[in-house]
């Protein structure tokens, strides 16, 4: 392309996640970092707000509004609504800022269809990009951690998202044994503190309040010093605001069993593995991306259920996204990676 069209070069690096949307744009970084919502007028389908400003209003829409989250469970659940939503926001980061048509890497969940495939292809290249590439999200997480994906040597990637945990060992540019995919994700782990302060309390919490719980006093294993909060919700039989006070010892209980379901999938790829690989993944150990490594005591836990070395990815949010960034940066080592 010459000097020129380095100078001038514009890329594009998303992650669609099924929580959260970021995309980076060369020379600046991270320049949106949303969550995966939309809100929608239910008349006329009218995209009436995305990102941060629809969660605003998640619980809370009138009757004429509706919130949806097109990504949930890791598969494009809503076609058109994740059209919609990617399209908003490329427009709104190439507005202004790009001379030339930028290419674009998208990391897509690995259970994605070819017709998703296509779909995200086609919102991509309808706001004008130049070329689009697709990465799976587990491979585009291990180039952001930096691991080196082409040597022969398996590396373990376990990212827990908000719809889906992806389990994937990656060597030689590719997947090995395919990646475990299941619906098992921070949406899991709020649904069960929802049906538990129900069941328990008869208290009802909205999806936002039993997300900030978990992040608030979640975990996997007991903690050095339990904690305690108040949470707010109505009570089921007064029909009334109440409050009520929860410790961390029973937000621990509520998500025993999705988190139990993600430790028996680790387990499970690891019974399945090849030996050559599991003697690399013995010495490596496995790296834990996305938002739910965030939760206390996960890494802890994988590590005491399989006895192999855990680690958390630095800022585990945004491997996928980093990730795209570097192999924007070096287009063509990467090609293999690339759908
Ligand atoms: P996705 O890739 O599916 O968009 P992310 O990797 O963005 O998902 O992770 C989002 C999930 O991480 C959400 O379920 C969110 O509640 C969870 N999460 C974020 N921060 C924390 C935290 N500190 N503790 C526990 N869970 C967290
Ligand atoms: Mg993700």
């Amino acid at each position: 392309m010459g000097l020129f069209g380095n100078l001038i070069s514009c890329d594009i690096g998303i992650d669609l996640g099924t929580a959260n949307i970021l995309i980076s744009v060369n020379g600046e970084g991270i320049v949106v970092d949303e969550p995966s919502i939309v809100a929608i007028e239910t008349k006329t389908r009218r995209v009436l707000a995305v990102g941060s400003e629809a969660k605003e209003m998640v619980g809370r829409t009138p009757g004429e509004i509706i919130t949806i989250r097109p990504l949930r469970e890791g598969v494009i659940a809503d076609f058109e609504v994740t059209e919609d939503m990617l399209r908003i926001l490329l427009k709104r980061v190439i507005k202004n800022r790009f001379l030339v048509r930028p290419r674009v890497v998208v990391g897509v969940p690995s259970g994605i269809t070819e017709v998703e495939k296509r779909a995200v292809r086609l919102s991509a290249e309808r706001v004008n990009a130049r070329e689009v590439h697709l990465v799976s999200e587990p491979m585009a997480g291990a180039i952001g951690v930096g691991i080196n994906v082409h040597e022969p040597i398996g590396s373990m990637i376990i990212d827990v998202g908000g719809g889906t945990s992806e389990i994937a060992v990656i060597a030689l540019s590719g997947i090995v044994n395919g990646a475990t995919s299941n619906r098992i994700g921070g949406d899991k782990l709020d649904d069960a503190i929802v049906q538990y302060l129900k069941k328990n309390y008869n208290l009802l919490v909205g999806e936002r309040t039993a997300e900030d719980i978990k992040k608030e006093i979640g975990s996997a294993c007991p903690l050095e010093e339990e904690i305690e909060i108040d949470i707010k919700g109505r009570d089921l039989v007064a029909a009334i605001p109440r409050t009520v006070k929860i410790s961390s010892v029973e937000i621990r209980e509520a998500i025993a069993e999705p988190i139990n379901a993600i430790t028996d999938a680790v387990l499970l790829s690891l019974e399945r593995m090849p030996p050559e690989v599991a003697s690399d993944i013995l010495d490596r150990g496995i790296i834990l991306t996305g938002g739910t490594a965030l939760l206390r005591g996960l890494d802890q836990r994988i590590r005491e259920e399989t006895n192999l070395p855990v680690h958390v990815a630095e800022d585990p949010l945004t491997c996928v996204v980093r990730g795209t960034e570097k192999i924007l940066k070096n287009l063509n080592s990467y090609r293999k990676v690339l759908y």
